[in-house]
């Protein structure tokens, strides 16, 4: 019997507390998949992750010492601080074996194979058995019995996703999966060139506001193999046997190039579920693409141009800027209105932006379109109007955080005069630098690109210290929803404070029988005097005389022995002096 334990922390421990009310809503179907690789004597397990009510979930396991612990993204209290950061795809090396206790049972040696498993986090399940060290719930799993697969060109395929361009960690990035169609086992080249030329060189090399973005980016590729090249012509009669059955459409869509949607995302969940946006491309020599839950492009007419337009409508839902004048549909969208007085895009045009005016011809007749003939939702080879890249813009920031990471200092709980580094990690566009904004309990404190801010708590109590994040950019005159700022906050609990200018302070008891108490601040190291005289100037006693080090300072002074009256005390730090009265009173 093989098992392997896997400690699921966070989710399922809420998962009991709503079991225990009655009336709770039903839970949506939760299940963590597991891709394991049998190895020899090592099983290990090649990624993790949380199915929820069949979508893709915002959660993410992450190892945790040798554990999987879920965690939600943005969660709130202490797993706020500790943001998940990697993705489990790449936590390859973890081997689960009998000495960690985490694997019982005997393992035979195994031919290398992998099995996909997707495991209900239902206790009580078949194949779970619940025990709770540490406190934790721990899901087993019986392995003996796994149907395991080899790696196939097609039928029970394990689609493997491969990273092409990443430029951080998915959890804060749009992760695009790309994979093919009427690709045969011997175009598997043609495919890795067409990812490269058709999608990563023109979009996230060339076509603004991708470029800028395109560190907001990481791009996946899926080698699916089909046993025939090309896609469906219908019209021709023409059918193949392609793995995600391409097929263009009847006349008049002749160019609407589309894809079996269901197999399409059923690759994606295997390949990599974690993904945001599929592209497909199609190794056709027809000009044809669409776009919607997929952006479909064949390979070889104007095929960037296709994609980047067909992308346009799926990430950014932007409608066609040409005129269909039979279009039985009136729908609006960023980039198409039935004002015509006051379209969505007024600022742009109250900005000047040359050509920017509500043209009619958007979609359907009856709408208007912001640009006069530049946008490539119009038609192909133009950029990106001035309101389409707007709209492209926030919605990449929308789906990302502007930091990748922040400070989290190891306590909160800090000493008056103790700075304390603060960072924030940037996203970084290829053209510009977000600022950061640094203010202490609301008072700006510096602004600038480095992410980076010292704190020097001087008061005790609570101190409140924001990062401000903002993309100036440019592409963005309104921004309604915030997309393009965001901001981080510590709360800091300060104790004791700081001096900061030279003073003395009023002796207490005043006046006073024998003895009273002279508070002096020191704010830099300094030579100190601190002397005590009586109504004619002559001094009574010296009380300090000394170089200090920066801080509040107190001296007693007792009068047993002088008689009543008033007496003065003196304070000299270089060029600070200062001196006050006192009384004895008997
Ligand atoms: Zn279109
Ligand atoms: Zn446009």
């Amino acid at each position: 019997m093989k098992r392997i334990s896997i400690l699921v922390a966070g989710t399922f421990a809420c998962f009991f507390t709503s079991l225990a009310q009655t009336d709770a809503p039903r839970q949506p179907l939760e299940s963590i998949r597991l891709v394991i690789e049998f190895s020899g004597e090592n099983v290990e397990v090649l990624e993790a992750s949380i199915i929820e009510g069949g979508n893709r979930s915002q959660k993410s396991l992450r190892t945790v010492n040798g554990w999987f612990r879920v965690e939600e993204l943005g969660g709130s209290g202490e797993v706020l601080l500790g943001r998940p950061f990697s993705d489990p795809r790449i936590h390859v090396a973890h081997s689960v074996d009998l000495a960690t206790g985490l694997l019982s049972g005997t393992l035979a040696q195994l031919p290398r194979e992998i099995a996909v498993v997707t495991v209900p986090k239902v206790p009580g399940a078949a194949g779970l058995r619940v025990v709770a060290p540490n406190g934790f719930p721990l899901l087993q799993l019986d392995i003996s019995s796994l149907e395991r697969k080899r790696f196939r060109k097609s039928g029970n395929a394990l689609w493997l996703a491969e990273p092409v361009m990443v430029t951080g960690e998915h959890e804060n990035r749009i992760d695009l999966l790309v994979m093919g169609d009427g690709y045969t086992v011997s175009d598997t080249g043609r495919f890795r060139n067409d990812v490269s030329s058709v999608l990563i060189q023109p979009m996230f090399r060339a076509k603004s506001p991708f470029r800028e973005y395109a560190g907001f980016f990481n791009v996946y590729m899926v080698t699916v193999i089909s046993n025939e090249r090309g896609a469906d012509h219908p019209d021709a009669g023409i059918v193949r046997d392609t793995e995600l059955d391409a097929s263009y459409g009847l006349p008049p869509l002749e160019r609407l190039l589309t894809c079996n949607t269901q197999k399409v995302l059923a690759v994606a969940d295997e390949a990599f579920p974690q993904y945001d946006h599929i592209m497909v491309l199609v190794n056709d020599s027809t000009y044809g693409g669409s776009g919607g839950q997929i952006a479909v492009s064949a390979n070889t007419v104007l095929p960037d141009e296709v994609l980047i337009h067909e992308f346009g409508h799926s990430f950014a839902n932007l409608l066609d800027e040409y005129l269909v004048t039979n279009s039985p549909v009136a729908a609006v969208g960023p980039n198409c209105d039935q004002n015509e007085s006051s379209p969505l895009w007024k600022h742009w045009i109250q900005a000047g932006s040359p050509g920017v005016g509500a043209f009619p011809g958007c979609w359907a007749p009856n709408l208007f379109r912001p640009t006069f003939e530049n946008c490539i939702m119009k038609s192909l080879l133009l950029p990106f109007c001035v309101v389409c890249r707007e709209h492209i813009t926030r919605a990449i920031n929308e789906a990302v955080e502007l930091y990748d990471s922040y400070t989290i200092p190891p306590s909160m709980n800090v000493q008056a005069g103790d700075s304390a580094g603060l960072s924030v990690e940037l996203m970084r566009p290829a053209d510009h630098a977000l600022t950061a904004t640094w203010s202490v309990d609301g008072i700006v404190q510096k602004s600038d690109t480095t992410g980076r801010f010292t704190y020097l708590p001087l008061d005790s109590g609570g101190h409140r210290v924001t990062a401000v994040i903002r993309d100036p950019g440019g592409f963005v005159l309104a921004d309604p929803a915030g997309s393009m700022t965001e901001s981080i906050e510590w709360v800091f609990q300060v104790t004791g404070s700081v001096v900061r200018s030279f003073a003395l302070k009023q002796n207490y008891p005043n006046p006073f029988n024998p003895g009273t108490t002279i508070v002096l601040d020191v704010p830099k190291a300094a030579h100190v005097r601190l002397a005590v005289y009586d109504l004619l100037g002559r001094q009574i006693e010296v009380l300090i005389d000394d170089d200090l080090p920066a801080g509040p300072y107190s001296r007693e002074w007792d009068a047993t022995g002088s008689p009543s009256g008033v007496y003065f005390y003196r304070m000299e730090a270089g060029e600070f002096v200062e001196t006050r009265k006192m009384l004895v009173a008997r």
